[in-house]
């Protein structure tokens, strides 16, 4: 993805507040991100650990979509639904979002298992083993970033549906 300035990302959200979106707290190496290798952007906030975020670029637009992280407990170990690593399943989270606009409002939300720590990116980039790579180890990656930005995409338009 590009690089996003704070601006950017504070105006990006759809499931919370202005307010909340002026005060979450932002990862603190944004400037040090290597963007190029990122797919979306996701964090969770040093000041408050239950809570996280993803920006995810969809359809030539920016939504950011608030989280509510899960409880330590609820860690389990599972395949992430966004970049489906086999390999990265030892800390994977069922992360809730509430949905944007009246049906958020209203309490309507939407749970997804996600690396606890957002490394989807680079899991996909992961090197492939010999017999995943066959004779097309670049094949293998990019057909990786293209399942996890459509995984990330198709959460997005899920959370804004209807908004
Ligand atoms: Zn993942």
């Amino acid at each position: 993805m590009l690089p996003l300035t704070e601006q950017q990302i504070r105006t990006s959200f759809v499931n919370c507040s202005r307010r909340e979106a002026q005060q979450l707290t932002l990862p603190s190496d944004l400037a040090d991100l290597r963007w190029d290798r990122l797919d979306y952007l996701g964090w969770i906030d040093r000041k408050a650990p239950l809570r996280s975020y993803v920006v995810v670029p969809v359809d030539d637009r920016l939504v950011g979509v608030a989280l509510r992280a899960p409880e330590v407990a609820s860690r389990r170990r599972a395949v992430c639904a966004w970049c489906e690593d086999v390999y990265a399943t030892d800390d994977v989270s069922m992360y809730v979002a509430r949905r944007a606009g009246a049906a958020g409002r209203n309490g309507d939300t939407l749970g997804t298992l996600v690396c606890t720590d957002f490394a989807c990116s680079q899991n996909v980039r992961r090197k492939p083993t010999l017999v995943e790579a066959g004779q097309d180890p670049a094949g293998v990656v990019q057909r990786r970033i293209e399942t996890l930005r459509e995984h990330s995409a198709r959460f997005v338009r899920e959370v804004l549906r209807g908004s």
